[in-house]
């Protein structure tokens, strides 16, 4: 890395335009890799990578139509849908968590959006999270005002709660709610103080201006995102989007790029989807600029690559977990997250 590469970085962008945004798609693959691996290290170390695990608090039985989601109860996939933990068994899996090393827990829900009934029951489970000495997170659809203040009043640190795609495709995948409606919610999780994860989802079909469209959308809210989410569909039976035509490989790379050029602090995650991503594929993400994963436990309902994997392809790499995020002037610890997010909510 040449030193003219690390130089002062600009200030942070809310006002990017679609035809920037395609122009980086359109240009040859080694200099989009070099921009937006230059653009990474003005940020972070480029050998850490955060890592994240998840779980689910209830599974299934979701009333909306996310086309792309095997936990909607209208579509056939065999997904068993299940209650809302009971804080104890919450509290259970946040100390296994703790004693593996997370530093960070996320409690999700299959829920359009939580009724007001269910605020104090996952109010207890953030309290008593954040009283073992981990961060919280929370990802439970739509969020009203006085429900974003109740979770942050609880304690809670991080909401997620994805764009999904670009504001004219979101048509197509989901018919129960409006891109509005993700703002609005976005705009109440901000409003509280809370720090937002919020990103989406490609290979549903989109086209590449829309990939496009989907990353302005990100840069352009008001604030970006701390962590940006970038979903590889992952196919299930059952679900609309089963069958739908594979991404090219190489184009997800690119949307990782743009992803990291246009939000430079926010961390980029490979999230779901990676269970099928070659060691190559991954290792040229994080040559583009990602620098999260998730790792171990499933994904919601969907596959994750082992442990083992991971770690092996870490060491192949030379990457490491992060074990201390610095970055514009705060400090917090990310040596495990573990988060249920992505391609749900
Ligand atoms: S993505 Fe979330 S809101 Fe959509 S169907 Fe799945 S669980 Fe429900």
């Amino acid at each position: 890395m040449s030193a003219s590469v690390i130089s002062a970085a600009p200030p942070l962008r809310h006002d990017w335009q679609q035809a920037e945004l395609l122009a980086l798609f359109e240009l040859p693959f080694p200099e989009l890799l070099h921009r937006a691996a230059s653009v990474h290290r003005q940020h972070f170390d480029p050998a850490e990578v955060q890592v994240s695990t998840l779980l689910s608090v209830k599974t299934g039985g979701c009333p909306e139509d996310c086309a792309y989601c095997p936990q909607a109860q209208r579509y056939h996939t065999g997904v068993d849908a299940q209650k809302l933990m009971s804080t104890e068994a919450v509290l259970e899996k946040a100390k296994q968590a703790k004693a593996a090393g997370a530093s960070r827990f996320c409690m999700g829900a299959a829920w359009r959006s939580p009724k007001d009934r269910d605020i104090p029951k996952v109010a207890a489970m953030i309290r008593e999270v954040k009283a073992l000495g981990l961060e919280t997170c929370a990802t439970l659809g739509m969020l009203s005002g006085g429900q974003a203040d109740a979770l942050k009043a609880a304690g809670l640190d991080y909401y997620n709660h994805n764009l999904d795609t670009a504001p004219d495709f979101y048509g197509e995948i989901i018919h129960t709610r409006e891109y509005q409606d993700r703002m609005d919610t976005l705009e109440h999780v901000r409003d509280a103080g809370m720090k937002t994860c919020c990103g989406g989802i490609v290979g549903m079909g989109e086209s590449r201006a829309q990939r496009a469209g989907l990353l302005l959308a990100l840069a352009n809210l008001p604030a970006h995102p701390d962590s940006v989410p970038i979903n590889r569909l992952v196919q299930v039976e059952g679900t609309p989007l089963h069958g739908t035509a594979e991404l090219d490989p190489f184009e997800f790379v690119r949307t990782i790029a743009i992803a990291r050029i246009t939000m430079p602090h926010s961390m980029v995650r490979l999230s779901a989807g990676r269970e099928s991503m070659s060691d190559e594929l991954q290792a040229l993400c994080f040559a583009a600029g990602a620098n999260s994963i998730f790792y171990g436990e499933k994904l919601l309902t969907t596959g994750n690559p082992d442990t083992e994997r991971d770690l092996a392809l870490f060491a192949r790499l030379g990457l490491r977990p992060m074990a201390v995020e610095v970055r514009s002037g705060t400090v917090h610890a990310d040596i495990v997250e573990t988060a249920v997010c992505e391609q749900v909510a």
